[in-house]
This record gives structure tokens, sequence and C-alpha cells, in this order.
């Protein structure tokens, strides 16, 4: 809905630098009238200064109709709206714009999205603003570094609970006012307005929420004490580290619906995705991973919220560093020890993939042109290299010297906006040396290093000299740790550094043969680790007594990384997976494991399923009754396992004893069912009408995507295509390319070429790009030449450019993979796909 002549316009960097030159923004005063069904009256008043008085520039109104706005009391001509850009002329040294306008809710994600519960039929409505969707809910200057206080009032429903930003209370019935807060970017307001469940608790003098909608209140009040308590653990942490207070009044944590991240940092007020509220069991890794989201979120009130970025190009300012911190504090509040094992094998193998992509890009890339292009770099680069980076720069300079030179740079930057120059000028001041040439390395160069072992040994075995060799540029300093891990249970552990190609490493001659070299040991730095021929041989024997998670993760993330480059055979690795991965007391460390077998080999048909299976149910019978690491187990042979077990499990008979199916559960196994098509459409309503949550639905559509007839396909391709609701296309897209449906997919290789930029269009960018991501025809490799003819287009949308060129690059990978194994019975199903299409 738009009365705007022309499409709207993304900012680009050159626009907001003159526009951050010329304005200084005082306040907005926003009102909102949310009473409406379909859309929302917005009011605006917007007090800037210029520095430049009879200037022009512009203020931003995205998809919405504008109805009136008033320059320093002149009226200005709505239609004079282009796309979202409302031309201002003639400004005056101090300036008030009043803008009024209608706005319609979203249901994907992007504005104000508006929810209807299908279980009670209630309303919930949150705001989600970036990058530069604010603008789609108030008129403003939607750029980060024209920070101002946000005042909101909201007139709503008189039953309706509202928050916001800052502290605030009903002034009569449906009537809310909020105080100012500090000055905000404007991506970073938000508000919730609908008939929230509410949890209030304080802390240190401040006063702590969580809310959900009502029909998930029993999750939320069943954990509202460790959901509060680690919220305070983090909060603790925070002020020894920063040495700099919370900097915003009350601090809110909200579960929502159809939230296509996993959460967004506004100050006081952070949105989670609902998902994080679990049902009656959950797994260790899932609490972790969630305590790992909420010390993330809240690193952001310091790191993104109190200091800035200027622009885009700096976004891994935030999320390097809220990484960092956020699996810091898992591991320092005592909560969770383990938590690097995660973090080395499933974040920072996230950042090597991406690394590794044709679209990779410098931790601190410098071509972030606009904010379209901005999102694209929400990745394993910004975040976990980024945080990787982090923790070597504290091992360069010492971590109490880092610490110092945060809290100078949260001083120094306090409310306003910072760069990488500036947190490098901070950071070099207080540990006394210039920064820049390690910045140079670390964050302005692509790729990681892979470190090798250089082992000689006797005639027996026995080890006699050990080098550490870096290969890849450019050559960058690695402060980490060498460790010999024998199989009697020994260990020798040395620290080194390797600053230039190869350096020896003295103290390991005599290890006898079965002991294992791990390069990297602590995963202090970010780099590949291969493994010599000796430790990769006494593997099976180490590997499941290994007590260190840390080591075994890393281990493993060097196995993975030698099957996908070709170094180890698939059954190779499969053979390891089942002598030490059921002794894999890492739930964390289990699944990336799994996944990696199950959708990198299995899926492709380089391994067979049953061994995995296998794998999974001998971990499942050692686990204890009704425990999380049960769940686990569980869930994981439900992935891979064969009909008969599903359907007894589904059927209640033939249970682990203490395991409860519940819905969750219970739609794992019709989805695998789904996929062997041995359930149907029949199987998936019933199931529906059990569960009839927005989470049922989502499941129903990602079990429906799976069924292997051509009137499911057809039915899941208009769904992944035209369906707004991001989180039902996004399952759909996740679960319609399987194993041995090619005669009914195929059809659709040709298609997705077609339609991807319809997939991608009209949806709010973030979940546009997954249900782009998740719906390649990653297991084809006639996918390879129409991708290719696709990326030689040059008028090709850079986002699409990005995805299909990385979807690609990994199904090439694989391709060439099959090719190199021996034996039609090991060639990967990309490869067979045209003898089953003989059938
Ligand atoms: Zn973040």
């Amino acid at each position: 809905m738009t009365n705007a002549a022309g499409a709207s316009h993304s900012l680009t960097r050159a626009e907001a630098e003159r526009r951050a030159r010329l304005l200084r923004v005082r306040a907005y005063a926003v009102d909102l009238d949310v009473t409406g069904d379909t859309d929302y009256d917005t009011a605006t008043v917007v007090d800037f200064a210029c520095t430049e008085p009879g200037a022009d520039t512009f203020v931003e109104l995205k998809g919405a109709r504008l109805v009136k706005a008033v320059l320093n009391g002149q009226p200005l001509d709505p239609a004079r709206l282009d796309g979202n850009r409302l031309p201002l002329t003639g400004l005056r040294a101090e300036n008030r714009l009043e803008v009024e306008a209608v706005a319609p809710y979203s249901h994907g994600g992007e504005g104000i999205h508006r929810f209807t519960d299908p279980e009670d039929g209630e309303v919930y409505l949150y705001g989600q603003a970036p990058l530069d969707d604010a603008q789609r809910i108030f008129a403003c200057f939607d750029q980060p570094d024209l920070k101002a206080p946000i005042t909101l009032r909201v007139t709503a429903p008189p039953q309706w609970t509202v928050r916001g930003n800052a502290a605030g209370a009903r002034v009569a019935p449906g009537r809310w006012e909020f105080e100012a807060p500090p000055p905000l970017s404007t991506y970073l307001f938000s508000l919730l307005a609908g008939p929230w469940h509410v949890r209030a608790a304080e802390h240190d003098g401040i006063p702590l929420g969580l809310l959900c909608r009502r029909s998930l209140a029993p999750r939320l009040d069943a954990d509202a004490e460790e959901l509060f308590s680690a919220t305070a653990a983090a909060f603790d942490r925070y002020h020894a580290l920063f040495g700099v207070r919370y900097p915003f009044t009350k601090y809110d944590q909200s579960f929502v619906p159809e939230f296509s991240g996993g959460a967004v940092e506004n100050p006081g007020l952070v949105n989670f995705r609902e998902e994080f509220l679990f049902r009656a069991v959950a797994t260790g890794s899932e609490r972790r991973r969630r305590f790992v989201v909420m010390a993330h979120e809240l690193a952001h009130m310091w790191f993104g919220d109190l200091v800035a970025l200027r622009w885009w190009d700096d976004i891994w300012l935030n999320e390097a560093f809220a990484e960092y911190m956020g699996w810091r504090v898992a591991g320092e509040t005592g909560r969770h020890p383990a938590a690097l094992a995660d973090f080395a094998i499933w974040r920072e193998r996230w950042g090597h993939l991406a690394d590794e992509r044709p679209s990779t890009h410098p931790v601190a890339p410098d071509d972030v042109t606009d904010t379209a292009l901005a999102m694209l770099n929400f990745d394993g680069i910004s975040y976990a290299k980024g945080a990787a980076a982090l923790r070597q720069l504290s091992a360069l300079i010492g971590d109490d010297v880092f610490l110092t030179g945060l809290r100078a740079y949260f001083d120094r930057f306090r409310f306003a906006n910072a760069t990488l120059a500036d947190l490098l000028a901070v950071l070099g001041e207080t540990a006394g040396r210039d920064l820049t040439g390690w910045a140079e390395l670390w964050l302005r160069s692509t790729g990681a290093n892979t470190l090798r072992p250089v082992v000689t040994r006797a005639a027996d075995g026995t080890l006699e000299t050990l080098a550490v060799e870096q290969s890849g540029r450019p050559v960058r300093p690695h402060s980490t740790a060498v460790a010999a891990y024998a199989s009697d249970g020994s260990v020798r552990r040395v620290p080194f550094t390797l600053d230039r190609d190869a350096v020896p490493l003295d103290g390991f001659a005599g290890s006898p043969t079965g002991t294992v070299l791990l390069l990297n040991d602590g995963a202090a730095t970010y780099a590949k680790v291969r493994l010599d021929d000796g430790s990769r041989a006494a593997l099976p024997a180490v590997l499941p007594d290994l007590d260190d998670a840390l080591a075994r993760a890393v281990i493993w993330t060097a196995v993975i990384d030698a099957v996908r480059d070709a170094l180890m055979p698939p059954a190779e690795f499969l053979a390891l997976l089942v002598a030490a991965l059921p002794a894999e007391r890492e739930e964390g460390v289990f699944d990336e494991v799994l996944a990696f077998a199950r959708d990198g080999l299995a899926r492709r048909g380089l391994i067979p399923f049953a061994p995995l299976a296998g794998v999974c149910a001998t971990a499942l019978a050692d686990a204890a009754p009704a425990s999380g690491r049960q769940l686990t187990m569980a869930r994981a042979l439900v992935s891979v396992a064969d009909a008969g077990v599903l359907r007894s499990w589904l059927a209640g008979q033939d249970l682990p004893d203490g395991l409860t199916v519940d819905a969750g559960l219970r739609w794992a196994l019709l989805l695998r069912l789904a996929v062997l098509g041995a359930a149907g459409e029949d199987d998936i309503a019933v199931e529906e009408l059990r569960d009839p949550s927005a989470a049922g639905a989502e499941r129903a559509a990602a079990c429906r995507a799976a069924l292997p007839t051509a009137a499911a396909k057809a039915k899941a391709w208009d769904v992944l295509v035209g369906d707004e609701r991001p989180r039902i296309a996004m399952a759909t897209a996740a679960n319609f390319w399987q194993p041995g449906q090619e005669p009914l997919t195929d059809p659709y290789v040709e298609r997705y070429f077609a339609d991807v930029p319809a997939i991608l269009g009209g949806r709010y960018a973030l979940a546009g790009l997954q249900v782009v991501r998740f719906s390649f025809p990653q297991y084809d490799s006639r996918a390879l030449p129409l991708a290719d003819a696709m990326l030689a287009r040059a008028d090709l949308d850079p986002s699409l450019r990005r995805e299909i060129g990385d979807g690609a690059d990994e199904l090439r990978r694989w391709t060439r993979l099959g090719e190199m194994l021996p034996g039609p019975s090991s060639k990967p199903r990309i490869a067979v796909r045209r003898v089953d299409e003989g059938r």
C-alpha cells in the first residue's frame, strides 16, 4: 500500500554521510494508534537542526500512505513522496517536521508484525525495525548515526499491554506513554502491543521483564526462574568486565511469534524467537544455546546500542563482540563450562564455511555501499570469525589491557557512533602499540589459514620431530597450543605462537604411536587444522575416552574438514563415527557431527543411513531416562531411522524408558515418515488437529513439503514461492528436496532458477534470503549449469548473486568429491540420479 511514485530506495553510504553532516536530530515524538485490524495510524514530530540552512534533504517513510506532512508550519504535498523518500527543501537552522500516515501491519516480519494466535484468536504486535524498517513504523531519518531520543505514545485496545524501549505506563484505558530513552539509532526502535503474558523481577536496581503470548504462558512460567537468574548472572559479569553500568532504564525480554532470526537487541526490549521457550523437556544443548543468545543480546546493550556503528560496514563491531562475549560469559558465569566446544564446532565452522565461499569478505569490509547489501553480511564471518579474531586480539595484548581499552571505548563514544578506526585507536592507545597491522591481517583480509603438523617418526613409529606450518594468505600470527593425547589418557600441552610460515615445536620427541597430536588445542585461534596420518590412525582408540570436550570438538571439526576437502574418504569418517560418536558427551558436538553425516553425506548417498541409526540407538540406550541427553539422542535417531521404529514410537510402543513423546517429537516422527513415504496428508491433518499451535502449522508445512507425491510437491512449491508467512515458507523450503524423490522434484530444478527472483522478492530481506538458501537444489548436479547461467547475467540482484553463487559452490564441491570416489555403490546420489530416471 503506497501512494508513492516509484519503488523504495536503499540508502547509500554517500547519502548517509551527507545527511549526517547536514543534520542533528534533536528528538522524535512518535504516536501510534494500533486499534485497527489491518493498518495503524502513525504520527511523528521530529525536531532537527541543519548545519547549512537553505539546504535540502529527505525523510523516509516506507510502505505507508502519507496523509499529511508539515515542515516548519508549511504543508507539504503528500504526492511528493517518491518511493520511500519525502523531499524536504529550504531547511532552517532549527526545524520541526510533522508527518501523519497510515501504515499496514506486516505478516512477514518487517515494521509492525501482526500475529493472530490460532489457539485462542488473540492478536499480538511487535516492532521490527532493522536495518531500514523503522521507516515503516514512523517517518524518520533512517540511518544508524542519526541517533535521537524517540518518545513513544500508543493508543491500543484497553485490555492490551504495551511496551517500548523505555519505561512507560498506561495513563488512561488504552493509552500508553513512555519516557524518552537515551539517543537510539532508528533501527533499534521497537514496541510490543497485545494481551502479552508478563513476568517481572528486578536485579541490581534494573527492572526485568519476560513476555510471551498467553498460550505459551506455562512454558515461560516453568522457565522464568532460570531465565531471570541467567539474565542476572550475565548482567553481573558484564558490569564487572565493562566497568560501565547498563545504560538503559529497564530490560524486557520478549519471546515473539513468527520471528525470522534469533533475536534483535532493541535497547531495553529484546525480541527473541519464541522457540526459545521450550516444551516440557529440553536438551542441554538447547538451554546452553539459549543462554548464549541471551548473553549475546545483553552484550549488544553496550556493543551496538550504547556505542553504535556509524555505517553498516561495521556490522562486525556489533556482532563479533556480542558473539565473543556471549560464549565467553557462558563459561565465565560457570553456567556452561564447556560452551567453547559448541563455539568451535558450530560457530567457528560456520565462519570457515562462509570464508571458503565465493562471497567471502573481510570481517571489516569497506565496500558496503548501501543498506540492502548490509543484510548479506549477517553471516559466519561477521559473527564467528570476528569473535575468533577478538579472542586472538585479547591474547595478543593481554585480556586486562583488552578490557581496559573497551572501557575507554565505551566512555569515549557513549551514546554516539564509532568505527573500526575508532576502536583500534582506543585499544592501541591502551596497549601502547599500533594495531593497524594486526587489523589488516585479521579484519581486512579474507580466508582462513590451515595449520598442519609436519612430523618425522622413527622406524617403530615413535615421534622424532614436530613442526607446525601454516598455509593460506596472508600469513597471520596465531597464538594457540599443541597437545599430544596418548591412548593411556596422558596429555602433554605446549603453547606456541606461529607468526611465520612454520615453527618447530619441541617437547614431543618420543611420543609413542597411538598418540593424537592436536594443533589449535583450546580452539584459541581461527584456522583450519589438519591431523597427521599417525594421529588419524589413533583417533578411533583415543577419541572416545578423551575427557577434554573442547579438544574433541576441535578434532571432530578437523575430521569434518578433511572429508569436505577430499582428504578423508567418507567410509573412514563413518568408521570413526561408529567407534567414537556414541561416547560423545557434549550434546551440541554430537548434534553437529551427526548433522554433517546425515545432511552432508547420507543425503547425498555417500554413506548409508543405517549405521547412523545404529550410532544414535547406541547413544540413546546409554542415556539416562527423562534426561536432556535422552531427548537429544531420540531426536537424532528419529532423523535417520527407518519406518519401523518411527511407527512404533508414534503409536507409543517400544519407547525408551522415560522418553516423553510430546508434540515436538511427534512432529519429528511424522516428518521422517513423510520423507520415507510412510505417512500421508491424512496423518498430517490428524496431527494438526492435535496440535493447533503456530509451531504445529510450521511443522505441518515441513511434513507436507517432504511428501513424495507430485501434488504435494506442486502445493509446496506454491507455498515457498508465494506464502508471505516467513516461517511457513522457510519450513517448506528446508524440506522440499529429499533423497529418493528425484523423479518428483526434477522439474523443480529448472523452476527454481525461474522462480528465485519471486521467492526473494516481496519478502522481508532476512526471511527471503533464507527461503532462497533453503530451497536451492543442493542435491542435484543439474543445477550447476543453470546456476552458472544465472550468475553470468549482469543484471542479477546482488542478494541472489551471493546466494546462488554460494549454493553452486557447495554443490560443485560435493559433485567433485563424488566423482573422486571409487565404485558405483559409493557414488553420490547427485551422480547416480540419471540411473534412477530410467526406472
Ligand atoms: Zn547480534
